[in-house]
């Protein structure tokens, strides 16, 4: 993957954090303040302001900076935690020009254990985390079987959606929702479903 590949994936984000805005809005409207879909479309389109001074840095810098706009102007969790996610793994991706899939899998690796990290939380607390830990998993694995970028993405996918589904099915314990206890069950996760179709913006272009 190198950084055009890179470029193209975060316009898809940029395209999909638009079309999705409403929608993440009405989740959190559900279980949170109402404000997800806005706050994500906020700071991807910030990230698309950027976008010609980003699409010349080498791809840590790149997606190390992605994360530093989000951090700067996406208010609420969201925020700092895909920020934090984006800087992480960039920083583990510092000077590199091309990345690999095995760095992709350690870089989101990293990106999650910031995640747990910043948001002092774990699987099953009905966050993000409940579609990207799957998510992870179901790469690896796939990969070690097949060796195939493009499908490891795909089992990915496949689980985040799932992790989604089972958002619905437990309290939240983190963030917003929280305050809602058992009334948060039978909701989906609006971070959850961010992360769906953030992953859905790297699956196209595989
Ligand atoms: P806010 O809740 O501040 O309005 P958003 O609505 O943009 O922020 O984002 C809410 C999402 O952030 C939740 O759906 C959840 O996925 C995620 N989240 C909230 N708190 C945490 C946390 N402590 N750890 C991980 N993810 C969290
Ligand atoms: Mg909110
Ligand atoms: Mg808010």
């Amino acid at each position: 993957m190198n950084r055009e590949k890179i470029i193209l994936i975060i316009d898809q984000m940029v395209a999909a954090m638009e079309n999705q805005k409403e929608y993440l809005t009405e989740l959190d409207n559900i279980i949170g303040d109402g404000d997800h879909g806005i706050n994500m479309a906020r700071g991807f389109s910030e990230i698309n302001k950027k976008r010609d001074s980003l699409a010349m840095m080498n791809a840590g810098d790149m997606i190390k900076n992605l994360g530093m706009i989000l951090v700067a102007t996406v208010g609420g969790a969201s925020g700092p935690l895909y920020g934090t996610a984006f800087m992480k793994a960039g920083m583990f991706l510092k000077g590199k020009e091309e990345i690999t899939f095995e760095d992709f899998l350690q870089a989101f690796e990293c990106a999650i254990e910031g995640v747990m990290a910043r948001g002092r939380a774990v699987e099953g607390e009905k966050t993000m985390l409940d579609a990207m830990l799957p998510a992870k998993r179901a790469m690896e694995k796939e990969w070690k079987l097949t060796g195939d970028a493009k499908t490891s993405v795909e089992a990915g996918l496949a689980a985040a959606r799932e992790g989604v589904q089972y958002t619905k099915t437990i309290i939240a314990t983190k963030g917003r929702a929280s305050y809602l206890g058992e009334r948060s069950i039978g909701h989906q996760d609006p971070g959850a479903a961010s992360f769906t179709f953030l992953l859905e913006a790297i699956a196209s272009q595989m």
